[in-house]
This record gives structure tokens, sequence and C-alpha cells, in this order.
């Protein structure tokens, strides 16, 4: 048995780390696809963080009993929102569930006969992709949003300038 967590993961934050412990809970004996998504993307608002530091970031986040069933593939996105189950079948292993909150997501993989769960969100205001972004941008209280893995992670690639200055050139919102 095998669960597929897609994600930006811009940061990983203890949003994402509870869906995690949360899958893990609910099938221990099964191993989790973490698909790092938008793996191209990098240096913009949205997608700050390259495909490698993401990957660093889940790294740093998981206990070693989660690092050993939970594997983080990154994959770049395709233009064709029709193909992109079947290219990420091409790319993985077999899995049989998918865990989302992400409408556009669930809509995909339904559409392609999949069991999709979407796990409780976690202080959603909180622990939100976007609002770490701008605490960062801003200097704000953003560490303990994150794990301490990820927090000294961020700290060592200087992540408050990066997204201070994305911010500064794309205005905070998102180039897409
Ligand atoms: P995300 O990092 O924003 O979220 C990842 C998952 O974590 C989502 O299911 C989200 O609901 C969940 N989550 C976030 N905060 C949470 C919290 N506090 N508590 C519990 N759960 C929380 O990533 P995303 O934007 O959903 O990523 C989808 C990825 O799939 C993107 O990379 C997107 O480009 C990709 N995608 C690609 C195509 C294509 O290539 N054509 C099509 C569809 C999706």
């Amino acid at each position: 048995m095998r669960g597929l967590l897609v994600g930006r993961f811009q940061p990983f934050h203890r949003g994402h780390l509870q869906v995690v412990e949360t899958v893990r809970r609910a099938r221990p004996d099964a191993d989790l696809l973490l698909v790092i998504g938008s793996a191209e993307e990098s240096y913009t608002w949205k997608n700050p963080f390259t495909a490698g530091e993401r990957f660093e970031m889940v790294d740093r986040s998981l206990s070693p009993s989660d690092r050993a069933c939970v594997h983080t593939v990154p994959i770049p996105d395709i233009r064709r929102h029709a193909q992109w189950v079947r290219y990420l079948e091409s790319l993985l292993p077999s899995f049989d569930r998918v865990y989302t909150n992400n409408p556009l997501t669930r809509l995909l993989f339904e559409r392609a006969g999949y069991a999709v769960e979407s796990p409780p969100l976690y202080e959603r205001a909180r622990y939100e992709g976007e609002h770490i972004r701008s605490l960062l941008a801003a200097g704000g209280d953003w560490k303990p949003l994150v794990t301490p893995g990820v927090a000294t992670y961020l700290e060592s690639i200087d992540a408050p300038r990066r997204l201070a200055t994305l911010r500064s050139k794309g205005g905070g919102r998102d180039e897409e």
C-alpha cells in the first residue's frame, strides 16, 4: 500500500507535517510518496524555494521512523491539467490513495478513479504558506510556524532577505 501527498511546500510548515503524521497514523504500514510539485519553480513570490531546498526542509522535519516510509520526489508541473495524473503515474511507483485539500488536485485524481481523502486542516489561518512567506518578508514571527529544523535551514539560506526581495519585486502578489 502506498499513499500520495502532493504540495508545493513553500515553505514546508507544521500544517504539512501534521498531515504527514495523520496519514502515517491512519496507515502505519503504508509508504507515502511526498511529491514536491512545481519543482521547476523558484525565486518567485508564490514559489520562492527550489525543489532541492524544499527537499531539505522535509528531510529536516520528519522523524527517523517517518523518514523510513516517506519518499520525497520532486516533480515539475506540466501545462495540460487533463494529462497530469497520467504523467505522475508514469514517473512514480503505483499508489492507491491520494491526500489533498487542494480542489484542483482532488478533481483531477477523482476523475482518474483514485480514492481521495482530505486530512483535517490544522489551524489554517496560521499554518499557511503565503502567511509564512509574508512574515518572512516582513521580519515577523515566522519561526514557531515551522519545525526547528526548517527554521535553522531557512536562516542558513538567508530566506528572510530572499522573501523581502521577491515581495518588493512582485508587490507581494503571486505571479501567474
Ligand atoms: P501546498 O503546499 O499549498 O499544500 C499542500 C497540501 O497541504 C494541500 O493539500 C494543502 O491543503 C495541505 N495543507 C496546507 N496547509 C495545511 C494545514 N494548515 N493543515 C492541513 N493541511 C494543510 O501545495 P498545493 O498548491 O496544494 O500543491 C499542489 C501541487 O500540484 C502544485 O505544485 C501544483 O502545481 C501541482 N499541480 C500540477 C498540475 C499540472 O502540472 N498540470 C495540476 C494540478 C496540480
